[in-house]
């Protein structure tokens, strides 16, 4: 079956020549070759104005991102074929990162499969198709996945937001298979139940697992505050680690509930508790009880999730530093992270280092973490690049 075309403005070439994924529907020529009549997740062959193929995307006709490559081959559609030489290549990185398969095994565009994301706990995969172009291949990405991985279950996690903008409904399921009694994740020598169903997201975000780890190491006989926690994600190894105490705040009681599970199944309990309250109260909360912690983790949801959020957004980024600084030991550690693609890491660094002077501090930054390899960068495409944890020192300006 011969694809429809789509061909592009002058120039509106040179981003995919370089590399990038994404068409904007202001590129399309749409004299030439209007988006209106296609439909939402269709294959096109895509030309620059030459007429000259630059490869195969599927498409949303009413979306700014109105297509989405998916091979640089003029007539490459993606089938269950192409989806499984994907998932291998992608299965390949993250076997030579890891020894045991728990980590994001396709993390979209990345993986040059745009729209889909899959993590991996053993033998139990979650899966988000996030696209109308991921969406209507269903059917294939299942096949792909059993046949590649031979799991024991596979679940849709296709509750994000963005398959709102995409017009798919928003729903969990079992797409196949007999989900265990227990999904465990596996990360820095401990395991974490994983509530894969009606969990946040897929259920774990295995993207900070190297910041995780790099404070491992700084934290025995350490008073710690892990906040916006969820199951203890940081908390837990810290603890393992030796930390004597670790408090893990979150406004979720069912994710505080699954950090005392944690606790309880790493043999931690006795050095970890919970307080449930939204962040900023909750750090209110422990600055009048008098409290203290060497190490304070920051790992809030994106404050700015849209460009126009930026104001508001860096606010609320400043206001969390500050107000957690409050309870920093002098010579205490505070790991900022942010997962806002529209934070720069140097705008981050600069609301601490301000947030700091507004106390008579100095902040020293002592190490920049961000994704694990199995969340790799797309260099063409900066969204990819989300995830950012600075970890700062905070010193007194006003030492004897
Ligand atoms: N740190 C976690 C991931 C954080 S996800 C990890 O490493 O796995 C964001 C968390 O922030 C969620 O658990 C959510 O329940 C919590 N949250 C969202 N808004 C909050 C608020 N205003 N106050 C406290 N927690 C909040």
């Amino acid at each position: 079956m011969t694809l429809a075309r789509l061909r592009l403005n002058k120039n509106a070439d040179r981003r995919i020549k370089a590399g990038h994924l994404w068409i904007y529907s202001n590129e399309v020529d749409t004299a030439a070759t209007p988006l209106k009549g296609l439909q939402p997740g269709q294959q096109c062959g895509i030309e620059n104005a030459n007429g000259q193929s630059l490869g195969v995307a599927y498409v949303h006709p009413n979306n700014l991102i109105c297509a989405r490559m998916i091979s640089e081959k003029p007539d490459q559609q993606l089938d269950v074929e192409l989806l499984k030489s994907r998932i291998r290549q992608a299965l390949a990185l993250r076997e030579t990162f890891y020894d045991r398969p728990f980590y994001r095994l396709v993390y979209g565009e990345s993986d040059l499969l745009p729209g889909l994301i899959v993590d991996r706990f053993g033998e139990v995969l979650a899966v988000q198709l996030n696209t109308a172009g991921m969406d209507v291949l269903k059917d294939e990405v299942l096949l792909a996945l059993r046949e590649v991985l031979q799991p024991v279950a596979v679940v849709w996690r296709n509750d994000a937001s963005a398959r709102q903008q995409e017009g798919l409904e928003s729903y969990v399921a079992l797409a196949w298979g007999e989900l265990p009694d227990q999904v465990l994740a596996e990360e820095n020598a401990c395991s974490f139940e994983v509530p894969i169903l009606d969990g946040q997201k897929t259920g774990w975000f295995y993207d900070h697992r190297p910041n995780r780890a790099a404070l491992m190491p700084l934290v025995k006989g350490k008073q710690v505050l892990d906040v916006f926690s969820y199951r203890g994600g940081w908390g837990i190894p810290l603890a393992k680690s030796g930390a004597a105490k670790v408090v893990c705040l979150d406004s979720s009681a069912p994710a505080l509930e699954g950090v005392m599970d944690n606790a309880r199944l790493n043999g931690v309990e006795a050095s970890v508790s919970t307080l449930c309250a939204d962040a900023f109260e909750g750090l209110q909360q422990l600055q009048q009880a008098g409290e203290t912690f060497d190490l304070i983790i920051l790992d809030p949801p994106a404050f700015i999730k849209r460009k126009k959020d930026q104001g508001p957004g860096e606010h609320a980024y400043s206001r969390l530093n500050r107000e957690a600084m409050k309870l920093l030991t002098n010579d205490g550690l505070l790991m900022s992270g942010s997962c806002s693609m529209h934070l720069a890491e140097d705008r981050l660094q600069d609301l601490v280092r301000i947030a700091a002077r507004k106390q008579g501090r100095s902040a020293q930054l002592v190490w920049r973490g961000g994704q694990g390899a199995d969340h790799p960068v797309h260099p063409a495409i900066t969204e990819t690049r989300y995830l950012k944890a600075l970890l700062f020192r905070l010193v007194s300006n006003s030492e004897a």
